[in-house]
């Protein structure tokens, strides 16, 4: 029986068709501004943003980085949401190599503008360290995949602006949201200064993030690419691939919300369980174990036994994700493996 990788959308692996892409793709010396792939790529990536420009980085999370450098100065505070990726999942990174610190406000992945202006430091106070960048998750995947209100979005980054604070969206999941709430993710990128998308994740290409924004900033990132050592050559076959996703994997990302959905429904059936179906709104579910359940590295440990892979959060937390390579049936005896668990014997 073939495992059912809930782990992670980054476990995909690229289809005989994007490897054909792969194989198939022109390519030249990027660093020259030479690969004819890439320089499609950025400039469909851009489009797609609705922004100037685009540049490509070998991982989100050196996109997140880049984008701190980009947009703040040693010393200088961050809004962002609690939880973050740029917090939580980059071992640190922020600090080291952007010197910022943090501000977490808000629940569940978002906050408000109100929350984000009483948070907000002023520049040239003796005092406050300057809040010089307001970030947003959207999807957030911490919180299990939720989207970020757009309204909201756009009033917070219309204040911060107004203050002299920059905004950045890591929007490594925008895919996800805009299929979700039938947007264009142009639509969703208009609000932000610098917008970083992903390719790895629900799309499916084996690597590779983009940031997007006006073209000075996005000049200063290319910089600090370089700084970072993200700088590469051929890279077209990994653009190549990236083309591929967007043109092919894109709308197809509402089954795996499907699927999300399904796996939640079937999930919140059971009083060991915490989980609204009705809060799983892409392809991210998180999940509390309750009292009586097994504790979530043993529901991962049997879980895997049974050919069903989750992710433990915390002690009592788990995460699953659905992508282009689990499909509904898959799905449907992953949500009957862990119900199976989590009903029986502590
Ligand atoms: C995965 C992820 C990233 C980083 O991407 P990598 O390519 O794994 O470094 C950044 N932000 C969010 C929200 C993510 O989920």
């Amino acid at each position: 029986m073939p495992l059912v990788d809930l782990r992670s959308d980054t476990v995909t692996l690229p289809s005989p068709a994007m490897r054909a892409a792969m194989a198939a793709a022109s390519v030249g010396d990027d660093q020259y501004g030479e690969d004819p792939t890439m320089n499609r790529l950025q400039e469909q990536v851009a489009a797609l943003l609705g922004k100037e420009a685009a540049l490509w980085l070998p991982s989100g999370t050196m996109a997140n980085q880049v984008a701190l450098r980009v947009l703040t100065r040693p010393g200088d505070d961050v809004i962002v949401s609690r939880e973050c990726h740029a917090v939580w999942h980059e071992t640190g990174g922020s600090a080291a190599n952007a010197g910022v610190q943090f501000t977490e406000i808000g629940r569940n992945g978002t906050f408000t503008d109100a929350e984000m202006l009483a948070a907000l430091k002023p520049r040239g106070h003796v005092i406050y360290p300057p809040t010089t960048l307001v970030e947003i998750e959207n999807t957030h995947n911490r919180s299990g995949g939720v989207i970020f209100p757009q309204a909201e979005a756009e009033r917070i980054c219309a204040s911060a602006r107004a203050r002299g604070a920059a905004t950045y969206l890591d929007g490594a999941r925008l895919w996800n949201a805009a299929i979700a709430c039938r947007r264009v993710p142009a639509e969703l990128a208009a609000p932000f200064d610098l917008v970083g998308v992903a390719l790895s994740k629900g799309l499916g290409a084996p690597g590779g993030s983009l940031l997007a924004g006006r073209r000075e900033l996005i000049q200063s990132a290319q910089r600090y690419r370089r700084m970072a050592g993200g700088a590469m050559r051929q890279v077209g076959f990994y653009a190549a691939a990236g083309i591929y996703a967007l043109d092919e994997n894109l709308a197809r990302l509402a089954e795996d919300h499907a699927n999300a959905r399904r796996i939640a429904e079937r999930l919140a059936g059971s009083r060991r369980i915490v989980l609204d179906p009705e809060a799983v709104q892409t392809n991210i579910l998180v999940f509390r174990l309750a009292e009586g359940a097994p504790d979530a590295p043993s529901v991962v440990a049997r879980a895997a036994k049974l050919g069903v892979l989750v992710f433990a959060f915390d002690a009592r937390t788990l995460r699953a994700v659905t992508h282009l390579d689990v499909s509904r049936e898959q799905c449907e005896r992953a949500a009957a493996v862990l119900l199976e668990i989590v009903e029986g014997p502590v």
